[in-house]
């Protein structure tokens, strides 16, 4: 590589030549020139010795130069020594110290060493050329040889990285290695435990295909069951209504109340009332009166119930009584409690109770809206759903009145529900759905605050008008497409008492007559009914007017005959009893649900 720059330096600093006298350097130098050893022998040193091009000029000397240099190689002390020098080609030999001979050979000489100067100048710029060339390359080769170490230390680090990053992957890879163990594990776990459940599942499956086997028995049972339960249901509201048939479609019961704190001073005892023991169906009414004949005796009215309460009967064993009928309007019939007596005679006791929260003193109408309740609750395991309303009005005069105080203004008017249907109704009156007994104690409260009371001789809060309390009852049996509706009508009657005794008159004496008309025709209407007479004077008051679906053929009555204990009132009492024993009289006929 550096073969070629090698004569230069050494010619040009070469200590001889640095030393020799200037006239002769250029001999001098050439007699110590050494050619490069690609020179020597003339030939070019080869490309890739030298890596330079093969024509490049060549370091060498004039052909008699060379010859001179040689010879003097190859005899260095010949210039010195005795041999005479061989013969020149050529050149002509001259004598010695031959003046002309000697410059011409000095000019030859010159001549020659003008040819070396200028072909060594040429030389030595081929070789400042070849010297900037192979600078050039030195340094492109340099360039190279940073750009790949550069490279290297690049490779070297890319290296060192993808060494960190395959040791990373290795700690990874074990990492992996040793996850995919635990995960066999845990699925040779798993697999374990899905065993087990299969099995268990197994198990279950066969154990619920055998509970369906017998739940679709069961049904089966329990749908053969529900018939017989339907059906005895059926046989059940057939026996109960023949029971009551046989009790009497309409039934009198007569209430004596007892004497109250005020009374008993002016009265001790009830003589004049004879209850027989062992006998709760009569009451015996005695007193002393004289005959036709002048004579004075006691005389005794005897009259028989389906059921005497005595003063000390309480309201619980009055409701058990009726409890049976009540139940007769869930299962569809229409029916109607009447108190029937004069004024003062407990009649409002008897249907309503004295008031309060004390449930052991309600009357008639909470304690049979409880057990309609109880009974619906009952009768929902059997399919029926019912629903109830209840609507509370007074007929004072002759005219209706809504005791639940819709201010709707207007006259009550009664109403057939359509042209076509004798079902009546009273389109204005408020009809509140209720769903408990304290909400119907709540109508009660209200109704009771509307009722008329006006003064009478007889009593000061002697009640003037009928109140008529109804319960709309709607049962359903949606499985079997079974319809029922019925109404309980509790009525508790204005006073019964005979106008003479009133004192009445002007407006007080018109209330006695109405009140007296409308009691009387609710006697005929029975009988009427009870004879199958044609012609039933329904429309003859309005209280048989509005009550005359009640009435009818499908309807059962039941009347309380309430009675004052006191003796003064015996003459009412009697007429109280006479009245209810003709009611006692009658029968009404078969009754038939109310069913669709
Ligand atoms: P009516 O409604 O027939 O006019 P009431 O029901 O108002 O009569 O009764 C008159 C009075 O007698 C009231 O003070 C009432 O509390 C009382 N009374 C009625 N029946 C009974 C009874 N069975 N036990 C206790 N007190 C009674
Ligand atoms: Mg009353």
């Amino acid at each position: 590589m550096t073969g070629g720059g090698v004569c230069a330096p050494q010619w040009r600093r070469g200590p001889a030549a640095a030393a020799a006298p200037a006239r002769y350097r250029p001999r001098r130098r050439l007699r110590h020139f050494r050619p490069p050893p690609g020179y020597r022998n003339g030939a070019a040193p080869g490309p890739e010795r030298a890596g330079l091009p093969a024509a490049a000029p060549r370091c060498g000397l004039s052909a008699s130069r060379r010859h001179q240099a040689q010879a003097g190689k190859k005899a260095p002390g010949a210039a010195s020594g005795s041999a005479a020098p061989p013969p020149v080609p050529g050149v002509r030999r001259r004598a010695a110290g031959d003046p002309r001979g000697q410059l011409a050979e000095l000019r030859e000489k010159i001549r020659g060493l003008e040819d070396d100067n200028r072909q060594l100048r040429e030389q030595l710029q081929h070789s400042r050329a070849r010297e900037e060339e192979l600078e050039g390359q030195v340094s492109s080769l340099r360039t190279e040889l940073q750009q790949s170490q550069e490279e290297r230390s690049r490779w070297q680090r890319e290296a060192e990285a993808q060494a960190a990053e395959r040791q990373r992957l290795a700690a990874e890879l074990q990492e992996r290695h040793r996850q995919l163990e635990e995960l066999r594990e845990a699925a040779r776990d798993r697999e374990e435990q899905l065993g087990a459940a299969q099995a268990e599942l197994r198990e279950v499956s066969g154990a619920l295909s055998r509970r369906e086997a017998e739940v679709s028995e069961l049904r089966a049972l329990a749908g053969a069951q529900e018939e017989h339960l339907h059906a005895l249901e059926m046989e059940r509201r057939r026996l109960h209504n023949q029971l009551q048939e046989l009790k009497g479609n309409i039934r009198v019961f007569c209430r004596v109340r007892p004497l109250l704190a005020a009374e008993q001073e002016a009265q001790k005892g009830l003589e004049h009332l004879h209850f027989p023991p062992e006998d709760n169906k009569t009451l015996v009414l005695c007193r002393t009166e004289g005959s036709h004949t002048g004579r004075r005796g006691e005389v005794r009215y005897d009259f028989s119930f389906d059921r005497v309460f005595p003063p000390g009967a309480s309201q619980e064993d009055v409701f058990e009584e009726i409890a049976l009928l009540v139940q007769s309007a869930l299962d569809g019939y229409p029916v109607c409690i009447f108190a029937y007596g004069q004024t003062g005679s407990g009649k409002t006791y008897t249907m309503e109770g004295p008031g309060g929260a004390d449930p052991t003193s309600w009357g008639v109408i909470p304690r049979a809206v409880r057990h309609l309740f109880g009974g619906a609750r009952q009768l929902e395991h059997k399919g029926w759903q019912y629903s109830f309303s209840a609507s509370f009005l007074e007929i004072y005069n002759e005219a209706l009145r809504d005791l639940l105080g819709g201010d709707r203004g207007g006259e009550l008017e009664i109403r057939h529900v359509s042209s076509a249907s004798k079902e009546l109704h009273v389109p204005n009156l408020r009809c509140v759905p209720v769903a408990s007994e304290d909400e119907v104690l709540g109508l009660l409260q209200t109704a009771a605050s509307k009722r008329s009371v006006a003064r009478t001789a007889l009593n000061d809060r002697s009640s003037r008008s009928h109140c008529v309390f109804q319960l709309h009852i709607q049962g359903s049996n949606a499985s079997r497409a079974l319809r029922c509706s019925s109404v309980l009508s509790l009525v508790d009657l204005a006073g019964s008492e005979r106008l003479d005794k009133c004192q009445a008159s002007g407006q007080r004496l018109r209330e006695t007559q109405a009140i007296n008309s409308s009691l009387a025709t609710l006697g005929l209407v029975i009988m009427a009914i009870s004879n199958k007479e044609p012609h039933v004077p329904y429309r003859n008051s309005k209280l048989t007017y509005l009550l005359q679906n009640s009435l009818r053929g499908n309807a059962k009555m039941l009347m309380f005959v309430n009675i004052s204990p006191l003796e003064e009132n015996f003459a009412e009492s009697l007429n109280s009893l006479r009245f209810a024993s003709k009611v006692n009289e009658c029968m009404v006929g078969t009754a038939h649900a109310n069913k669709k």
